[in-house]
C-alpha cells in the first residue's frame, strides 16, 4: 500500500506578466506537475503596486527596483503554489538562472527568454521565503489540502 507522504515542503512559483502574455502557463504547471510536484494553490491577478513591492521587497532600492515592479503590474500573473520533496530547490533548478542566457538549455528560462527583465517566471529562493511569499499571495482558505493517489508512487 500506499504510506502517507509527510512531505509538506511548498514553493511559491508565479508566472509573469509576459509568460502570461505569451501563453506560456499550461507549459509551465504541466513542468511541475510531471515532475511529481502537488499544486495546491492557483490564481490569477493583476498585481497591485504595493503587492509587488513586498513581493521585492528585498530589491527595494536597486536601480533596476522601479521598472521591475512596473513590469510585474503590466498585467496578469498567475500565481502558483507547488508541494512536494525538495521542491524549493529543485523549482530553482527547473527554472534557472537569473538571466536566461546564463540558464541551460532544458531550463524554463532558457527554453523560452533572452532577457533577464523578461524571465517567464518566479521561484522561491528559500523555505523561508517560500513561506513568506505564500503568506503574502495566499489566504490559508485558498490552498487546497488533499491527497493525490496518483502522485504517491512517485514519491
Ligand atoms: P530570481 O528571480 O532569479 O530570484 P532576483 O531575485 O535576483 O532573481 O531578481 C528578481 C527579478 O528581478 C529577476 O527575476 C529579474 O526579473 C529582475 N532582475 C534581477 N536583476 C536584474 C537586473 N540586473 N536588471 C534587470 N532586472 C533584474
Ligand atoms: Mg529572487
Amino acid at each position: 500500500g500506499f504510506a502517507a507522504s509527510a512531505v509538506t515542503e511548498r514553493s511559491f512559483i508565479m508566472v509573469k506578466p509576459d509568460g502570461v502574455h505569451r501563453g506560456l502557463v499550461g507549459d509551465i504547471i504541466k513542468r511541475f506537475e510531471q515532475r511529481g510536484y502537488k499544486l495546491v494553490g492557483c490564481k490569477v491577478l493583476v498585481p497591485s503596486r504595493e503587492l509587488a513591492a513586498k513581493h521585492y521587497a528585498e530589491h527595494d532600492g536597486k536601480p533596476f527596483f522601479p521598472k521591475l515592479v512596473d513590469f510585474l503590474t503590466s498585467g496578469a500573473v498567475v500565481a502558483l503554489v507547488f508541494e512536494g520533496k525538495d521542491v524549493v530547490k529543485t523549482g530553482r533548478t527547473m527554472i534557472g538562472a537569473t538571466n536566461p542566457l546564463a540558464s541551460p538549455p532544458g531550463t524554463i528560462r532558457a527554453d523560452f527568454g533572452i532577457d533577464m527583465g523578461r524571465n517567464i517566471i518566479h521561484g522561491s529562493d528559500s523555505v523561508e521565503s517560500a513561506m513568506r511569499e505564500i503568506a503574502l499571495w495566499f489566504r490559508a482558505d485558498e490552498l487546497a489540502d488533499y491527497t493525490p493517489v496518483a502522485t504517491a508512487w512517485i514519491y
